[in-house]
């Protein structure tokens, strides 16, 4: 009896511990705090402390989620070393890039996650790092709200964040001698022709902060997903997706498009900020950064056949899955950083310079 009462109360310890996440949690404000946290990790230009710091925090992040793993696609440019962040189920079992038969999400949401290493169109202070809440910080706040809302979902999905993005030449060189979508580039040439036939969408999140939020639809993607997404934000009543074509953009769904993957790149790529030190928090807004969260999340949900009420209403017996094989991703990152040589016997290092 008293066996009997003991397991009880472990039971319930165990029942009530299990945290009911509900999309009401995501807000405005917390996807603006996501900005402010990387604004306060400090500039995430490729190769830094800060970037690595970065890099920390997402795997930290992903650590206090329950159905998330976090992995590193490392790889050098520049003589510089640099990773990438792909985030999936773990119940899906790891993904190793660029073989054949391993498995691989059908849907990938994508932002960079580096800052412009010098803000190379403001008038006064061109030598400037850009702060990137707009560019850079947005997508990833994003991002970090999608993976806590579909924290309970086990979905066929992924998130990649990209380095080193935006440090090519404009009116002057980010980085000297650097070109745009480095870490994009190197991350969709590494995918297996196995993985890149799984991989049925690409999605890319990029300046979607603006106040004055004005999504025009991006010339180089996929016009029939475009519609998709742009219907049900229409549905939804959010207006900052409009009915207008937009510039046609050298952006990180290019390498995805190059490997036949449908892939749409959400932007507002007239931002009054782009590439000035202004690009920090006071450049954007909570109702811009959550009306692209809401139109993502439930495009996502509706392809899944599962409707955004029900994340409001979970039921916890059908969707919680215990995962027993996470690893300890902040420990890895730490262990990438200084042992490298051992982190690539891990993750198959895709270097080709
Ligand atoms: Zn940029």
């Amino acid at each position: 009896m008293r066996l009997l009462f003991l397991f009880l109360l472990l039971a319930s310890v165990i029942f009530y511990s299990v945290p009911v996440q509900s999309t009401n949690e995501i807000t405005p404000d917390l996807l603006l705090s996501y900005v402010d946290t990387q604004l306060k990790i400090g500039y995430r230009i490729p190769g830094t402390a800060e970037s690595h710091e970065f890099m920390r925090f997402v795997a930290n992040f992903t650590e206090k989620t329950d159905s998330w793993q976090i992995q590193f696609h490392n790889f050098t440019y520049d003589g510089v070393e640099l990773a990438n962040i792909l985030i999936t189920k773990t119940s899906y079992g790891s993904v190793k890039i660029g073989e054949n038969n391993s498995y691989f999400p059908k849907i990938l949401i994508g932002a960079h996650f580096d800052s412009r290493a010098k803000a190379t169109k403001d008038p006064l202070f061109n030598d400037r790092p850009v702060p990137g809440a707009n560019d850079g910080g947005s997508g990833v706040a994003i991002i970090l709200g999608l993976m806590k809302a579909l924290d309970q979902f086990n979905l066929d999905i992924g998130f990649v964040l990209f380095d080193a993005e935006d440090q090519g030449y404009d009116r002057d060189a980010g980085i000297p001698g650097w070109s745009w979508i480095i870490g994009s580039t190197r991350f969709a040439e590494a995918l297996s022709v196995s993985q890149v036939n799984k991989l049925e969408n690409f999605i890319l999140l990029d300046m979607v902060g603006d106040k004055d939020l004005q999504l025009k639809r991006e010339r180089n993607s996929d016009a029939e997903l475009t519609n998709e997404i742009w219907n049900i934000a229409s549905e939804m009543g959010y207006g900052q997706f409009m009915n207008t074509s937009g510039y046609s953009l050298i952006d990180d769904h290019i390498p995805f498009i190059n490997r036949g993957i449908t892939s749409v790149d959400i932007i507002d790529f007239d931002f009054p900020y782009h590439h000035t030190v202004n690009d920090d928090l006071s450049s954007i807004s909570g109702e811009s950064l959550f009306a692209v969260y809401d139109v993502v999340l439930s495009w996502v949900l509706s392809i899944n056949n599962l409707s955004s009420s029900l994340t409001d209403n979970v039921s916890l017996s059908s969707t919680f899955s215990v995962s027993s094989v996470k690893r300890n991703a902040s420990l890895e990152i730490f262990y990438s950083l200084i042992f490298v040589p051992v982190f690539f016997k891990k993750i198959k290092r895709l270097s080709k310079s």
